[in-house]
């Protein structure tokens, strides 16, 4: 017989699953489990749609057989089944399983940690197995075939006999060895145990012949003092409840039911940071289970990500992701909603103005918020994890679209504190605002060490006001469109009105102005279009020079829109000369010296574009420049 090579993804896999040191080593069984639950929901679903289809609800199970004598263990359905391409297709190729998607080489961690964190599906039985067959018939076709592989080496396929449609997946399991006892899983108490953990809610009754005991029934005329005798019956068993888990009393649910599910369903291995499971009866009622998960998932920050929760109806899932049930900036929340006011058969496009599904959206958006605010007063170690993982879609929501949805979120944004050194609430910031202060100061930056070291920052920071640090490309957007908070308005210290020095210093920046206008004048003819205006300052202490801005554009916001495609929008600059440094008397002193006084201006300026983290346009120049002078 002709044996076939699996692909080379898939191969990998397979070395990994054959010599797996994994410890859970268990979840083969929930694996194989929910392929052939999918399998049944494939043929539901067909008959949903195929008249030619008489439904037979007897038909729809899963059964389980170990045997001891063989060990092996059988665990097969009546589901769709596989045609002899499919079996190929899908069991031969890694790429073909959906949950599936291998880490590129670079961020490949261990292998536990791929196992563990991805559901790996059929190929997790090589974990026991030594070999796995697999019989399938299609449904509707009367031919089946057989698919045998031993792992990495291939596998072959030939026709077989079956009688009914569905699919029989035999897996012979591996030698015990002195680590690892696979015999425990022929064992009916390992078993059912498995079920019960991983597979409770699994909505088609999962059936195994388990063996029992019963009292033997006593001869009319036994002796009553005799020993009681037992006999052994074996009873076909359904091992799962079936009630899907968002459907059980909340009071029945610990919180390890609830982090399994979301483990399996959602293919994470952490458990969810929270889990919010809430119903609404009345006019329109519905059960929604919805996770926030302790991290993205891997492909969240790309566009292959989908959001969506997942809809059903009465126990029966109609939409694996519906997107309008979550808002982008909610994008990242897991789950489902399951409504008994839903139709069966509704069509997406329908489902996008359906009321109903609108106003369930409506409540679980404001649902989530409040987890979140409550999470955030009580639980901040967890709401710092959370906003780590998830603070950009939330900064994003509140400039998305203008601001509509920006008074939503500011209560769950945070940013860096100058004074606390940590993130802090923007209602924390106001309440601890001084009496005098008038504005909500911010400083923009790359990251807090480098706003830390920022002239402006100092003097915001003697006068004793907390500075909130922005270290995101999408902050000071956000800051921006926000405009104001508890109607305080925000203020960059950047700034070139910044306003907060006392009168004596504001007194003596004026007369600096008016003895040294044509000085400023001057500098400001070198420097040309890259600045707006030359000023003198009081607000730097050690620093010679810095550049503010004038208008809305920030330098870190110039930086951002520069790197965009059609950017290029400028930032007014103002180059700000500290009177009270030595650098200024070099100035004055040079104004009559044209070409002493250029030099000097552009060393000043490059200094403090430097200084904010920028380039200066000529270096050659300006390196020239700066050794010259010293
Ligand atoms: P996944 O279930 O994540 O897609 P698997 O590796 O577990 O990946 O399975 C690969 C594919 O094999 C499934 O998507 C399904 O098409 C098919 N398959 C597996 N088990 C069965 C089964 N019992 N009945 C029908 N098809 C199955």
């Amino acid at each position: 017989m002709a044996t076939y090579e699996f692909k080379s993804e898939s191969k990998r896999m397979l070395d990994l699953m054959i010599n797996s040191i994994y410890t859970h080593k268990e979840i083969f069984l929930r694996e194989i489990i929910s392929n052939a639950s999918d399998a049944l929901d494939k043929l539901y679903y067909k008959s949903l749609s195929d008249e030619n289809i008489t439904f037979d609800r007897e038909k729809f199970f899963i059964r389980i057989t170990p045997d001891k004598d063989a060990r092996t263990i059988t665990i097969s359905d009546g589901g769709i089944g596989m045609s002899r391409n499919e079996l190929e297709e899908n069991l031969g190729t890694i790429a073909k399983s959906g949950s599936f998607a291998f880490k590129s080489e670079n961020e490949k961690k261990d292998d536990v940690d791929i196992i563990g964190q991805f559901g790996v599906g059929f190929y997790s039985a090589f974990m026991v197995a030594k070999n796995v067959t697999v019989k399938s018939r299609k449904f509707g076709s009367d031919e089946a075939y057989k698919w045998y592989s031993e792992g990495a080496d291939g596998y072959e396929i030939e026709p077989c006999d079956k009688a009914t449609a569905g699919t029989e997946i035999i897996l012979a399991l591996k030698d015990n060895t002195d680590d690892e006892n696979y015999d425990q899983y022929l064992e009916e108490f390992t078993i059912r145990n498995l079920v019960k953990k991983y597979s409770d809610y699994i909505k088609y009754p999962i059936k195994m012949m388990v063996t029992k005991q019963r009292l033997k029934e006593q001869p009319k005329d036994a002796d009553k003092d005799a020993k009681p005798e037992y006999e052994t019956y074996t009873e076909d068993e359904v091992l799962n409840s079936m009630v899907p888990l968002w459907r059980k009393n909340k009071s029945e649910l610990s919180e390890d039911d609830y982090n399994n599910f979301y483990k399996e369903k959602f293919f994470d291995y952490e458990n969810p940071l929270k889990t919010i499971h809430t119903s609404a009866d009345g006019t329109l009622s519905y059960t929604a289970l919805l996770f926030i998960p302790s991290r993205p998932p891997f492909d969240y920050y790309t566009k292959d990500f989908k959001k969506g929760l997942a809809l059903y109806t009465n126990g029966v899932m109609i939409m694996d992701k519906c997107e309008d049930l979550l808002p982008d900036y909610f994008g990242f929340v897991r789950g489902l909603v399951d409504s008994a006011d839903l139709s069966l058969n509704i069509s997406r496009e329908i489902l996008q103005h359906d009321r109903q599904l609108k106003t369930i959206a409506a409540h679980l958006k404001k649902k989530i918020k409040s987890e979140l605010l409550n999470m955030q007063k009580n639980d901040r170690e967890n709401y710092d994890k959370f906003y780590e993982a998830f603070k950009r879609p939330l900064k994003f929501g509140v400039y998305d679209n203008y601001g509509v949805n920006k008074d939503f979120l500011a209560d769950l944004i945070m940013f860096w504190s100058s004074s606390e050194k940590k993130n802090v609430t923007l209602s924390e910031y106001v309440e601890r605002m001084k009496d005098d202060q008038e504005f909500i100061y911010y400083a923009s930056g790359e990251t807090v060490e480098q706003i830390d070291h920022l002239p402006q920052v100092e003097n915001v920071k003697d006068k004793g006001y907390e500075i909130l640090y922005l270290t995101e490309d999408v902050d000071e957007f956000a800051i921006k469109i926000l405009d104001t908070y508890k109607e305080k308005k925000f203020k960059s210290v950047s700034s070139a009105d910044l306003n907060l020095e006392d009168e004596t210093a504001k007194a003596e920046e004026a007369v600096a102005e008016e003895t040294s206008k044509d000085l400023f004048t001057a500098m400001k003819d070198i420097l040309g279009d890259r600045v707006v205006k030359v000023k003198p300052t009081t607000r730097l202490k050690n620093h010679p020079v810095c550049i503010t801005n004038e208008g809305d554009v920030s330098l870190e916001m110039e930086k951002i829109l520069g790197a965009m495609p059609n950017g290029g929008v400028k930032a007014q600059r103002v180059l700000e000369i500290n009177i009270k440094h030595p650098m200024f008397e070099k100035l004055k002193a040079a104004e009559s010296d044209s070409d002493k006084l250029k030099k000097l201006t552009e060393v000043a300026y490059g200094c403090a574009l430097l200084v904010e983290g920028m380039s200066v346009d000529d270096a050659a120049g300006f390196a020239d420049s700066v050794c010259e002078l010293v």
